[in-house]
């Protein structure tokens, strides 16, 4: 097995990249332990100017970041572009707030004093997807690097090229060799890396199936996990919505990434008095959508990641028809040569069926209808998922009242779901536990330690 860099919409190979012997997998591990006894001695303070030099970095190279993006895995040029500024964000909120979120700070006990301190674990291993090659991997670096710890990424295997570019802009912002490295790794070498034993914690993005394998692998070496697994969020459309609103955010938090992010709204629910004129308006807009090369600025729809992933979607989208699904728009490829997929919008299908249990990873909006309230919270929980949700209404306690009900990490009120730098971000039920982003991020694989003074 080798990683293979394909540009899914020339189809051309950019690169192959061997994987790790053995031994040089261990020189890596070693590397990471030495300089983690080096760096976690390090201050916050002294820590801090890392992540200011990466941000700087990604300021001046964002161009060529973002066109390794869109080439790898195809997200259309502009997105890329957006994609890598946030990581610029994420370093500059670290570089900020870290020493604030790692602060000892005091609490009542029967002690004469008692302090919570929050010190550096170990080695992080994180295994990451191709979806946001560079955002997945900079929400897991920049807090653990602050935090102290050494870091470790199996990237997934058709974006080796973004995986090497990040090493290398952590070793050009000044950080030691060994304070991030990246590993082209094998399943089964996984395993080697999380039964070091000083390898902390776990932290998965990707598949509920993948997300499992590597937990277990964690549990049985006792180490910690974070898993930021599917989401199938629903976006609710309630009667006093702004309609032309709902439509234009719909079509973002669907299309965006063509289609292919965690939290994209999936499952689009729109009450019934008003479904025939989202959906009119809906199709129309869809077909002016721009669907084609990603390094046209104006494209807004680029290729599926791989060719294996579209024929799971376009499987996907026979068994909805043979349910009784109506394409109402899209529904094949823009070119059978390309892994182009038109926007497609899909109605008539039963809001319990199973195969919304699925993920749509694609440019694929199934459309629903509901009566009331109680009816949408019934459909929007009847998911193994629980991402984030969606929810479009004039009436503010309508919107409360209903996000309360939604079992989901994230809700969004009049506007579509999204990650900040500055708010925790995570999913509950099969999408996963633990929380990235924010304080909450930079605590998760940290010592949580209390100190008593008798
Ligand atoms: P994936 O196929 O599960 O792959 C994710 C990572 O896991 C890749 O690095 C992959 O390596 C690795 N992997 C898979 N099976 C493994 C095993 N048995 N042992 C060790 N590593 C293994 O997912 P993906 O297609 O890259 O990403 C899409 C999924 O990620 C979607 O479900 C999406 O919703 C989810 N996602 C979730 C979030 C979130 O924050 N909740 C964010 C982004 C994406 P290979 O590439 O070598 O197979």
């Amino acid at each position: 097995m080798a990683y293979k860099s394909v540009n899914p919409y020339t189809k051309k190979v950019l690169g192959t990249f061997e994987i790790l012997s053995e031994k040089e997998l261990h020189l890596k591990l070693q590397k990471a332990e030495e300089v983690f006894h080096e760096w976690s001695k390090r201050t916050v303070s002294e820590r801090v100017r890392l992540l200011e030099e990466v941000a700087g970095l990604i300021d001046k190279q964002k161009a060529l970041h973002a066109e390794i993006i869109t080439a790898e895995m195809g997200k259309p040029i502009n997105q890329s572009i957006a994609e890598v500024e946030k990581c610029a964000w994420l370093c500059r909120y670290y570089a900020e707030q870290a020493e604030d979120h790692l602060k000892p700070f005091t609490m009542e006990s029967t002690a004469r004093e008692s302090q919570v301190w929050f010190e550096p674990l170990g080695i992080i291993f994180a295994v990451m997807p191709w979806n946001f090659p560079y955002w997945q991997v900079f929400r897991y670096l920049a807090p653990n690097i602050m935090a102290g710890n050494t870091c470790l990424l199996k990237h997934a295997s058709n974006v080796p090229q973004c995986a090497e570019a990040m090493e290398k802009l952590f070793l050009q912002g000044g950080a030691n060799e060994g304070i991030f490295q990246n590993l082209f790794i094998d399943y089964g070498q996984s395993e080697m890396v999380i039964k070091h034993p000083r390898v902390a914690g776990v932290t998965l993005t990707g598949s509920n199936y993948a997300g499992y394998k590597i937990a277990e692998l964690a549990g049985r070496y006792g180490k910690k996990t974070v898993l930021e697994l599917g989401g199938s969020d629903p976006f609710i459309v309630f009667e006093s919505a702004t309609l032309e609103k709902a439509v234009e955010t719909g079509i973002i938090a669907r299309f965006q990434n063509t289609g292919q992010s965690c939290i994209a709204a999936k499952r689009f629910f729109i009450h019934d008095r008003i479904f025939e004129e989202y959906a009119t308006i809906l199709v129309d807009r869809i077909k002016k959508q721009k669907t084609g090369d990603p390094m046209n600025p104006e494209t807004n729809i680029g290729p599926v990641a791989r060719e294996d992933l579209l024929l799971e979607l376009e499987d996907q989208i026979s068994r909805m028809v043979r349910e009784g699904g109506r394409i109402i728009t899209g529904g094949k490829r823009v070119n059978p040569d390309k892994l182009l997929l038109e926007p497609t919008v899909i109605t008539n299908l039963s809001p319990e069926s199973p195969i919304n249990d699925e993920e749509l990873f694609g440019p694929v909006l199934p459309l629903f209808s509901f009566r009331d309230e109680q009816e949408v919270i019934h459909y929007a929980n009847h998911n193994p998922f629980g991402l984030g949700a969606n929810i479009w209404t004039s009436d503010p306690e309508q919107a409360k009242r209903v996000a309360h009900q939604i079992e989901t990490g994230t809700v969004a009120i009049n506007g579509m779901v999204k990650s900040e730098p500055n708010l925790p971000f995570g999913g509950v039920k099969a999408s996963g536990y633990g929380r990235e982003l924010s304080v909450f991020g930079i605590r998760e694989f940290v010592n949580i330690k209390t100190v008593n003074f008798f």
